[in-house]
């Protein structure tokens, strides 16, 4: 039973997202790992998920990989930069710097083309930069930057590097489910996502999305073995299992949420529903006096950053928790250069729960003596 003191806070995160109560129950039971009825929920979520990236399943595969989404990015890039490989990366974000860090831990030779964190990549720099080094053997760049909220241009990069023979990878992380991505059209290899954004399941695994023809070629370039994407794959191909212990409680929530989703309308209803819930929240939060950190042309629906307010009352520490004692939890910002906090508006919240928020940050700015205009 769920006394007064449990109740579930809304979370206006990059995630773990809010999740509906049929997604939560579809947890409550223990399958067993080798179980048919196991095996046949980890296959319908593979299916699904390559339908999701509008591919092919004779072209592209779905490895699941347990642990949070960074697990899956580190799969992808300890396992196929070949050993001599050389790996382009374009930064604009914190989740860019991460995969930076990741191919330094792993020793991988690498570059970097870095912008502002307000700032789309130059495709001109990226495309000279892949003529004027041959040695590039793939290319990662990050879909939303979860940093900001800003969407980079993942189809025309991916022409440039479909160009130079590259191996391409992108972190969809945040976007994938509720931004639409044709993964042929994009010229993507590798795509990774996890079960916790915007498909509305809970945490424990990401997932990777492969163009079978690349990752076959990948033999012998794993740099790790729980990492190893290419053994993951054919673990699963083999007799639908996973090499060590799946996270079942989180595969079954996650089916439920494929389901969910379905009924939703797919990519499509979602997408909608996120961008309901961002124009309402852009909208209150202007007419408040908050300004957003990002050029709206550059702004995605997932999560919006919004500057401190120019008062010296304010502190985000009190902003924060003055919310979260109403059941509302924001997030801190992560751009170097200026003060900002997010607000997500993705996982099962609705129009109406933006408003709720809205009406608390109200008060709460009221509470705190803040003037914005
Ligand atoms: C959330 C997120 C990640 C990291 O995921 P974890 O589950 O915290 O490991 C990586 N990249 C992007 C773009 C994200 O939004």
């Amino acid at each position: 039973m769920k006394t007064k003191k449990q109740k579930d806070k809304i979370l206006f995160t990059p995630g773990p997202l809010t999740t509906s109560q049929t997604v939560k129950q579809a947890m409550m039971r223990d399958l067993g790992s080798r179980d048919s009825e196991f095996i046949a929920i980890v296959n319908e979520i593979r299916q699904k998920l390559v339908e999701l990236g509008q591919a092919n399943p004779d072209e592209y595969t779905a490895v699941l990989m347990q642990g949070s989404g960074t697990f899956g990015l580190e799969a992808v890039v300890s396992s196929t930069v070949p050993p001599n490989g050389k790996l382009l990366i374009i930064i604009n974000g914190a989740y860019g710097k991460r995969l930076a860090k990741i191919a330094s831990v792993l020793k991988i030779d690498t570059i970097t083309l870095e912008y502002p964190e307000n700032t789309i990549p130059s495709l001109r720099e990226i495309e000279d930069a892949l003529k004027a080094d041959k040695k590039i053997t793939n290319v990662s760049v990050v879909h939303c930057e979860t940093t900001t909220g800003i969407i980079n241009p993942i189809k025309e990069i991916g022409e440039f590097v479909a160009k130079s023979g590259a191996s391409y990878f992108v972190d969809a992380m945040s976007s994938f489910g509720a931004v639409p991505i044709n993964l042929p059209e994009c010229n993507i290899d590798y795509l990774v996502s996890s079960a916790n954004k915007c498909i509305e399941g809970v945490p424990g695994f990401s997932f990777v999305l492969c163009k079978l023809s690349s990752l076959k070629e990948t033999a012998g370039y794993a740099r790790g073995l729980s990492f190893d994407l290419l053994e993951q794959y054919q673990g699963l191909e083999k007799n639908g299992q996973f090499r060590f212990t799946p996270p079942t409680h989180t595969l079954a929530a996650f089916r439920q949420a494929l389901e969910e989703m379905e009924t939703e309308g797919g990519v499509k209803g979602r997408a909608e529903r996120y961008r309901k819930n961002y124009e309402t929240l852009l909208e209150g939060m202007r007419q408040m006096g908050f300004k957003e950190y990002l050029r709206p042309e550059n702004q995605g629906y997932i999560i919006t950053s919004f500057l401190y307010p120019d008062d010296p009352n304010f502190s985000f520490e009190k902003f924060y928790e003055n919310l979260n004692q109403k059941d509302y939890v924001i997030y801190p910002g992560k751009v170097s250069d200026a003060n900002c906090f997010r607000i997500g508006n993705i996982g099962r919240i609705f129009e109406a729960d933006i408003k709720a928020l809205l009406v608390a940050i109200t008060q709460t700015i009221t509470e705190m003596g803040i003037k914005l205009k």
